[in-house]
């Protein structure tokens, strides 16, 4: 995980001008900008916040599924559609929420000006689909707001360092938020998403999943990391270098949400667990057959490597008679890239050949009291088995356990994790 990606970019630390107080950048997600009454509600909801006094930067994503639908038309003019023409398709969504929002709050009496990411300074590398943000030039920003204005800019997207339209990777208005509030020295980040905060689990899968109100940065990269889409990864990992404190809350009701921020003394009390996630976006890959020789693991790995191709879990079995087989999960949306390079390293190091299972699913559990508490690995691997739940593939870190089941038994998975792990908070609630 390139958590360090972002430290050290001058561009994106606070400039002289930031030190201005008062800037609040607000973040609104797909679902809460999902129709023109949503937007009404949305430009409202920005003003109130600028009707306090503030300076006001609103990050908006594109409407309800576009992003998902535009990404289903390039399909079906193309099997494989070019990164670049990709982003100058998907980068169009959050422009047109951004720009009707900017007509709804104008019809409320306030000056607003809408930017696309390149026009708001946000410079990124040159990857194509998942760009990162390398610069923030927040100039045009802090003239719009130097003139009173609402600031509103397109999520998920930016300029690269070759002055292409890049975007950022599914949920990247979330970074858009973060890098902004970074560079803007923002003394708040409010991301207003469609749940009331950070759950226990997807509240949408385990009804019972608890609000949790603080999470720590390190639980909720974690959480990200193994599927919680209610953050963006990268927005985690750069709200955590740059030290941005983040609250995730509801744009449908006032309640407050869940906090993300560093641990401190108080946190230390805190539930053993954080939370259960799962992921589906994941497909499984076996090469079977290899030959169990110094090398041949390294050769394999950095070909899909240098094709840019992630690769999460991986297993390699006790070799018999000098054969093993090596099993890894890599991202679906990688598969395509993916299946001609293991050809070519299946001859390279004389495997028999390779696999691949997109039925499968990640079910994880996180929480930084792990570390002090022995036996949840064991209580999770029971809470499967009595749930008569198979698992495939077992990782850890120190904060993490996570394994591959069955795709069609992933949420009663979660659910069976998840009542286990409240049926012991309430136990020591209670002891
Ligand atoms: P937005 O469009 O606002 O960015 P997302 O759809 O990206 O919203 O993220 C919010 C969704 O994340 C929720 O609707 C919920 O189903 C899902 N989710 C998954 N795991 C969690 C969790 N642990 N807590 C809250 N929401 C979660
Ligand atoms: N619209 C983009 C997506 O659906 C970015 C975002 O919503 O954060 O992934
Ligand atoms: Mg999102």
């Amino acid at each position: 995980m390139a958590v360090t990606d972002y430290e050290a970019v001058p561009g994106i630390s606070p400039d002289e001008s930031a030190s201005r107080t008062g800037t609040l950048v607000m973040k609104f997600g797909g679902t809460s900008v999902g129709s023109t009454e949503r937007i009404q509600a949305v430009a409202k909801r920005i003003v109130g916040a600028k009707e306090q006094g503030g300076r006001v930067v609103a990050v908006l994503s594109a409407m309800g599924d576009t992003t998902d639908e535009l990404v289903d038309l390039a399909h079906q003019i193309s099997e494989r559609p070019k990164p670049r023409a990709m982003d100058m398709l998907i980068s169009v969504g959050e422009r047109i929420s951004c720009a009707l929002a900017e007509m709804a709050i104008e019809d409320l009496g306030h000056e607003a000006i809408s930017l696309t990411g390149s026009q708001a300074g946000i410079v990124t590398d040159t990857t194509h689909t998942k760009a990162k943000i390398v610069e923030v030039r927040a100039q045009r920003i802090h003239a719009a707001l130097d003139e009173g204005k609402i600031v509103l800019v397109a999520g998920f997207q930016g300029v690269s360092t070759g002055l292409e339209i890049t975007t950022l990777g599914r949920g990247g208005s979330d970074t858009t938020a973060v890098a902004l509030a970074a560079a803007l020295g923002a003394d708040s980040c409010e991301i207003f998403t469609d749940v009331e905060g950070v759950y226990t689990a997807d509240p949408r899968i385990v009804p019972g999943a608890q609000k949790l109100p603080v999470v720590t940065y390190e639980e909720m990269l974690e959480m990200s990391a193994s599927g919680a889409k209610v953050m963006a990864l990268r927005s985690v990992e750069f709200a955590r270098n740059h030290g941005v404190r983040l609250h995730v809350r509801s744009t449908f009701s006032g309640e407050p949400g869940t906090w993300i921020r560093e641990e401190d003394e108080q946190l230390l009390e805190k539930a053993i667990i954080s939370g259960v996630t799962h992921d589906t976006s994941e497909a499984k890959l076996t090469i079977f057959g290899v030959p169990d020789r110094p090398g041949v693991a390294a050769r394999v790995f950095r070909a899909l490597a240098d094709s840019g191709v992630n690769i999460d879990m991986i297993v390699q079995n006790v070799s018999e008679q000098g054969l093993t087989d090596i099993s890894f999960t890599v991202p679906k949306a990688d598969l395509v890239v993916a299946e001609p390079i293991l050809e070519a390293a299946c001859k390279d190091v004389e495997a028999a050949g390779f696999t691949q299972d997109s039925e499968i699913a990640k079910v994880s559990l996180i929480g930084a009291g792990m570390r002090s508490h022995p036996g949840v690995a064991a209580d999770m691997f029971e809470a499967l088995a009595e749930a008569g739940i198979n698992i495939e593939i077992i990782s850890t870190s120190s904060i993490r356990i996570s394994c591959v089941v069955r795709a069609s038994e992933v949420e009663h998975a979660v659910q069976a994790v998840h009542d286990r792990f409240q049926v012991e908070a309430e136990e020591r609630a209670h002891a």
